[in-house]
């Protein structure tokens, strides 16, 4: 099965901050895989921007060793990288001086889409919008994409939105979580409003709860410094998580069309009744062997920033009166696996009796490793010896499910192209990223003004002793963060 290329139309994606890590990480080797599958059309132009002082062929240079570096050695075809190239282009800018931009609006065409990645600090995001439209760069029909995190608080995020309305229309603007560009993640949308399966279960009635887990391995390391400003609240759960929650428990929008999705999602959040103190636990890894603890990672042995974070979430609506959402996300855990499981309540009556033990339908759609979804169901367990029942999982992982040909897009390779299209179906909208700060901003806030000290946890383990009491004490358990 070969994957269809939808053709986009011809563009010029300036990226300011093209010199920075997440150039050369995602949006350069997302860019270079849409070149090689063909969907990009040949007029189509991208132009780095960044203080830096070089000429396009110096920047081709940069560009040729991130590709080498962080594109499947199989897509590094010497020729195709010379081609890519090609479409390479270099401007000097300073977000906050005025040289370079003559330059850059000298350098765009009438008749294609004009796109702006912001791939730079937000204090930076302002700057940009502000010059862009008074050098007469952006038309109204340009898109400008604005990388997380966007605010750290209601306040802050207000005030970015309400600089970037000052030059753009909200249609024009691309808040990108790329948890959201996650084939999983669309797929979790096709699986609920394109299978009749599965909708009528989705609810109260027949679901006991929901978990989301993100963990992850690596601890704050290098970026300690701005981390500690943050945590996983403001990092994970206020963007990626929230999204995700949204996605399972919003209601079926008329259309997939990008406001009709955006409003079920605003109303999920609106929906979130505040966390109590009690449904809430942080922690902050401990040092095991060499690897330094979170408090040496972050040079402060007095931080109360939390590296890892579990709560027990609900939506008051009449969908989910009752069915709580357990979210957690940290550093340095057992493994890296991103998740959401689905837990179905038991069968209303036995039929084959206490021995036949108790048994739960679980739908996990996994975000990483491996792509895909597994539903557990309940069998016989084979041979003689009376009505015996096990769990066993229906898999799909959609590699081998798909084909190699047809390799899970990148997340960014989706949204960059999506911003082409015009399409804001997978980006947040500025409502949704405000109501999702009134949301947190208490917590946060309760949690600073009682100098709350987070719980330590081991490295290489699933999180405080603390986060698996949040369920214990209901009579549920997490799902194992499996190596
Ligand atoms: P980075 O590695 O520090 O790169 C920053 C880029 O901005 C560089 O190209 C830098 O080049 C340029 N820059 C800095 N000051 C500038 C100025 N005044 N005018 C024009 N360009 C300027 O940062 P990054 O990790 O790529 O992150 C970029 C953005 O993406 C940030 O908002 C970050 O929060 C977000 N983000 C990053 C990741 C990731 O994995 N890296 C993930 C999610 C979100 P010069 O110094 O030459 O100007």
């Amino acid at each position: 099965m070969v994957s269809r290329v939808i053709p986009v139309d011809t563009f010029d994606l300036t990226i300011f901050g093209g010199t920075g890590d997440l150039a050369r990480r995602k949006i350069l080797p997302g860019l270079y895989r849409r070149y090689l599958a063909g969907q990009m059309p040949d007029a189509s132009r991208i132009v780095g921007a960044a203080r830096s002082d070089m000429d396009d062929a110096a920047y081709r240079d940069e560009v040729r060793e991130a590709l080498k570096e962080f594109v499947e050695p199989h897509l590094v075809d010497p020729e195709a990288l010379e081609g890519f190239l090609g479409c390479v282009h270099y401007v000097a800018i300073d977000a906050t001086g005025e040289s370079g931009w003559r330059k850059l609006r000298d350098l765009m065409r009438a008749d294609c889409v004009r796109a702006f990645y912001f791939s730079v600090a937000p204090s930076l995001f302002g700057a940009l919008a502000e010059r862009l439209h008074e050098h007469g760069i952006a038309d109204p029909q340009s898109r400008i994409v604005v990388e997380k995190p966007f605010g750290r608080d209601l306040a802050s995020a207000r005030s970015l939105n309400r600089t970037l309305a000052e030059h753009f229309d909200e249609a024009q603007i691309y808040r990108i979580d790329h948890y959201l560009g996650k084939e999983t993640v669309q797929n979790l949308m096709a699986l609920r409003f394109g299978n009749v399966l599965f909708e009528p279960l989705w609810n109260s009635q027949y679901v006991d709860h929901i978990q989301i887990t993100v963990a992850e391995t690596v601890g704050v390391g290098g970026r300690g410094g701005y981390y500690d400003k943050s945590g996983a609240m403001r990092d994970m759960v206020q963007n990626h998580l929230m999204q995700l929650l949204c996605l399972i428990a919003m209601e079926p929008p008329s259309q997939f069309e990008p406001d009709a999705v955006r409003d079920e999602k605003l109303k999920v959040i609106r929906a979130l009744d505040p966390v109590r103190p009690e449904d809430i636990v942080r922690g902050q890894y401990e040092r095991r062997g060499d690897t330094p603890s979170y408090l040496e990672d972050v040079e402060d042995g007095d931080s109360r920033t939390e590296s890892f974070i579990a709560m027990k979430i609900h939506v008051s609506n009449w969908r989910w009166a009752g069915t709580p959402f357990y979210v957690r996300t940290g550093k340095r855990l057992r493994a890296r696996q991103s998740e959401i499981a689905v837990v179905f309540k038991d069968a209303p009556h036995s039929i084959f009796g206490a021995e036949a033990g108790r048994h739960r339908n679980v739908l996990t759609i996994r975000l990483q490793p491996n792509e895909g979804m597994t539903l557990v169901t309940t069998i016989k367990e084979p041979g003689l010896g009376g009505m015996r029942l096990i769990d066993v999982p229906l898999d799909m992982t959609f590699a081998e499910a798909l084909g190699a040909e047809n390799e899970v897009t990148d997340a960014y390779e989706r949204l960059i192209m999506d911003v082409i299209r015009g399409n804001q179906t997978l980006f947040m909208r500025g409502d949704e990223v405000e109501a999702a700060w009134a949301w947190t901003d208490p917590m946060i806030e309760r949690w600073s003004t009682r100098d709350d000290r987070p719980f330590r946890y081991e490295p290489g383990s699933s999180g405080p002793e603390e986060s698996s009491m949040l369920l214990h004490r209901e009579t549920r358990r997490w799902r194992e963060i499996r190596e």
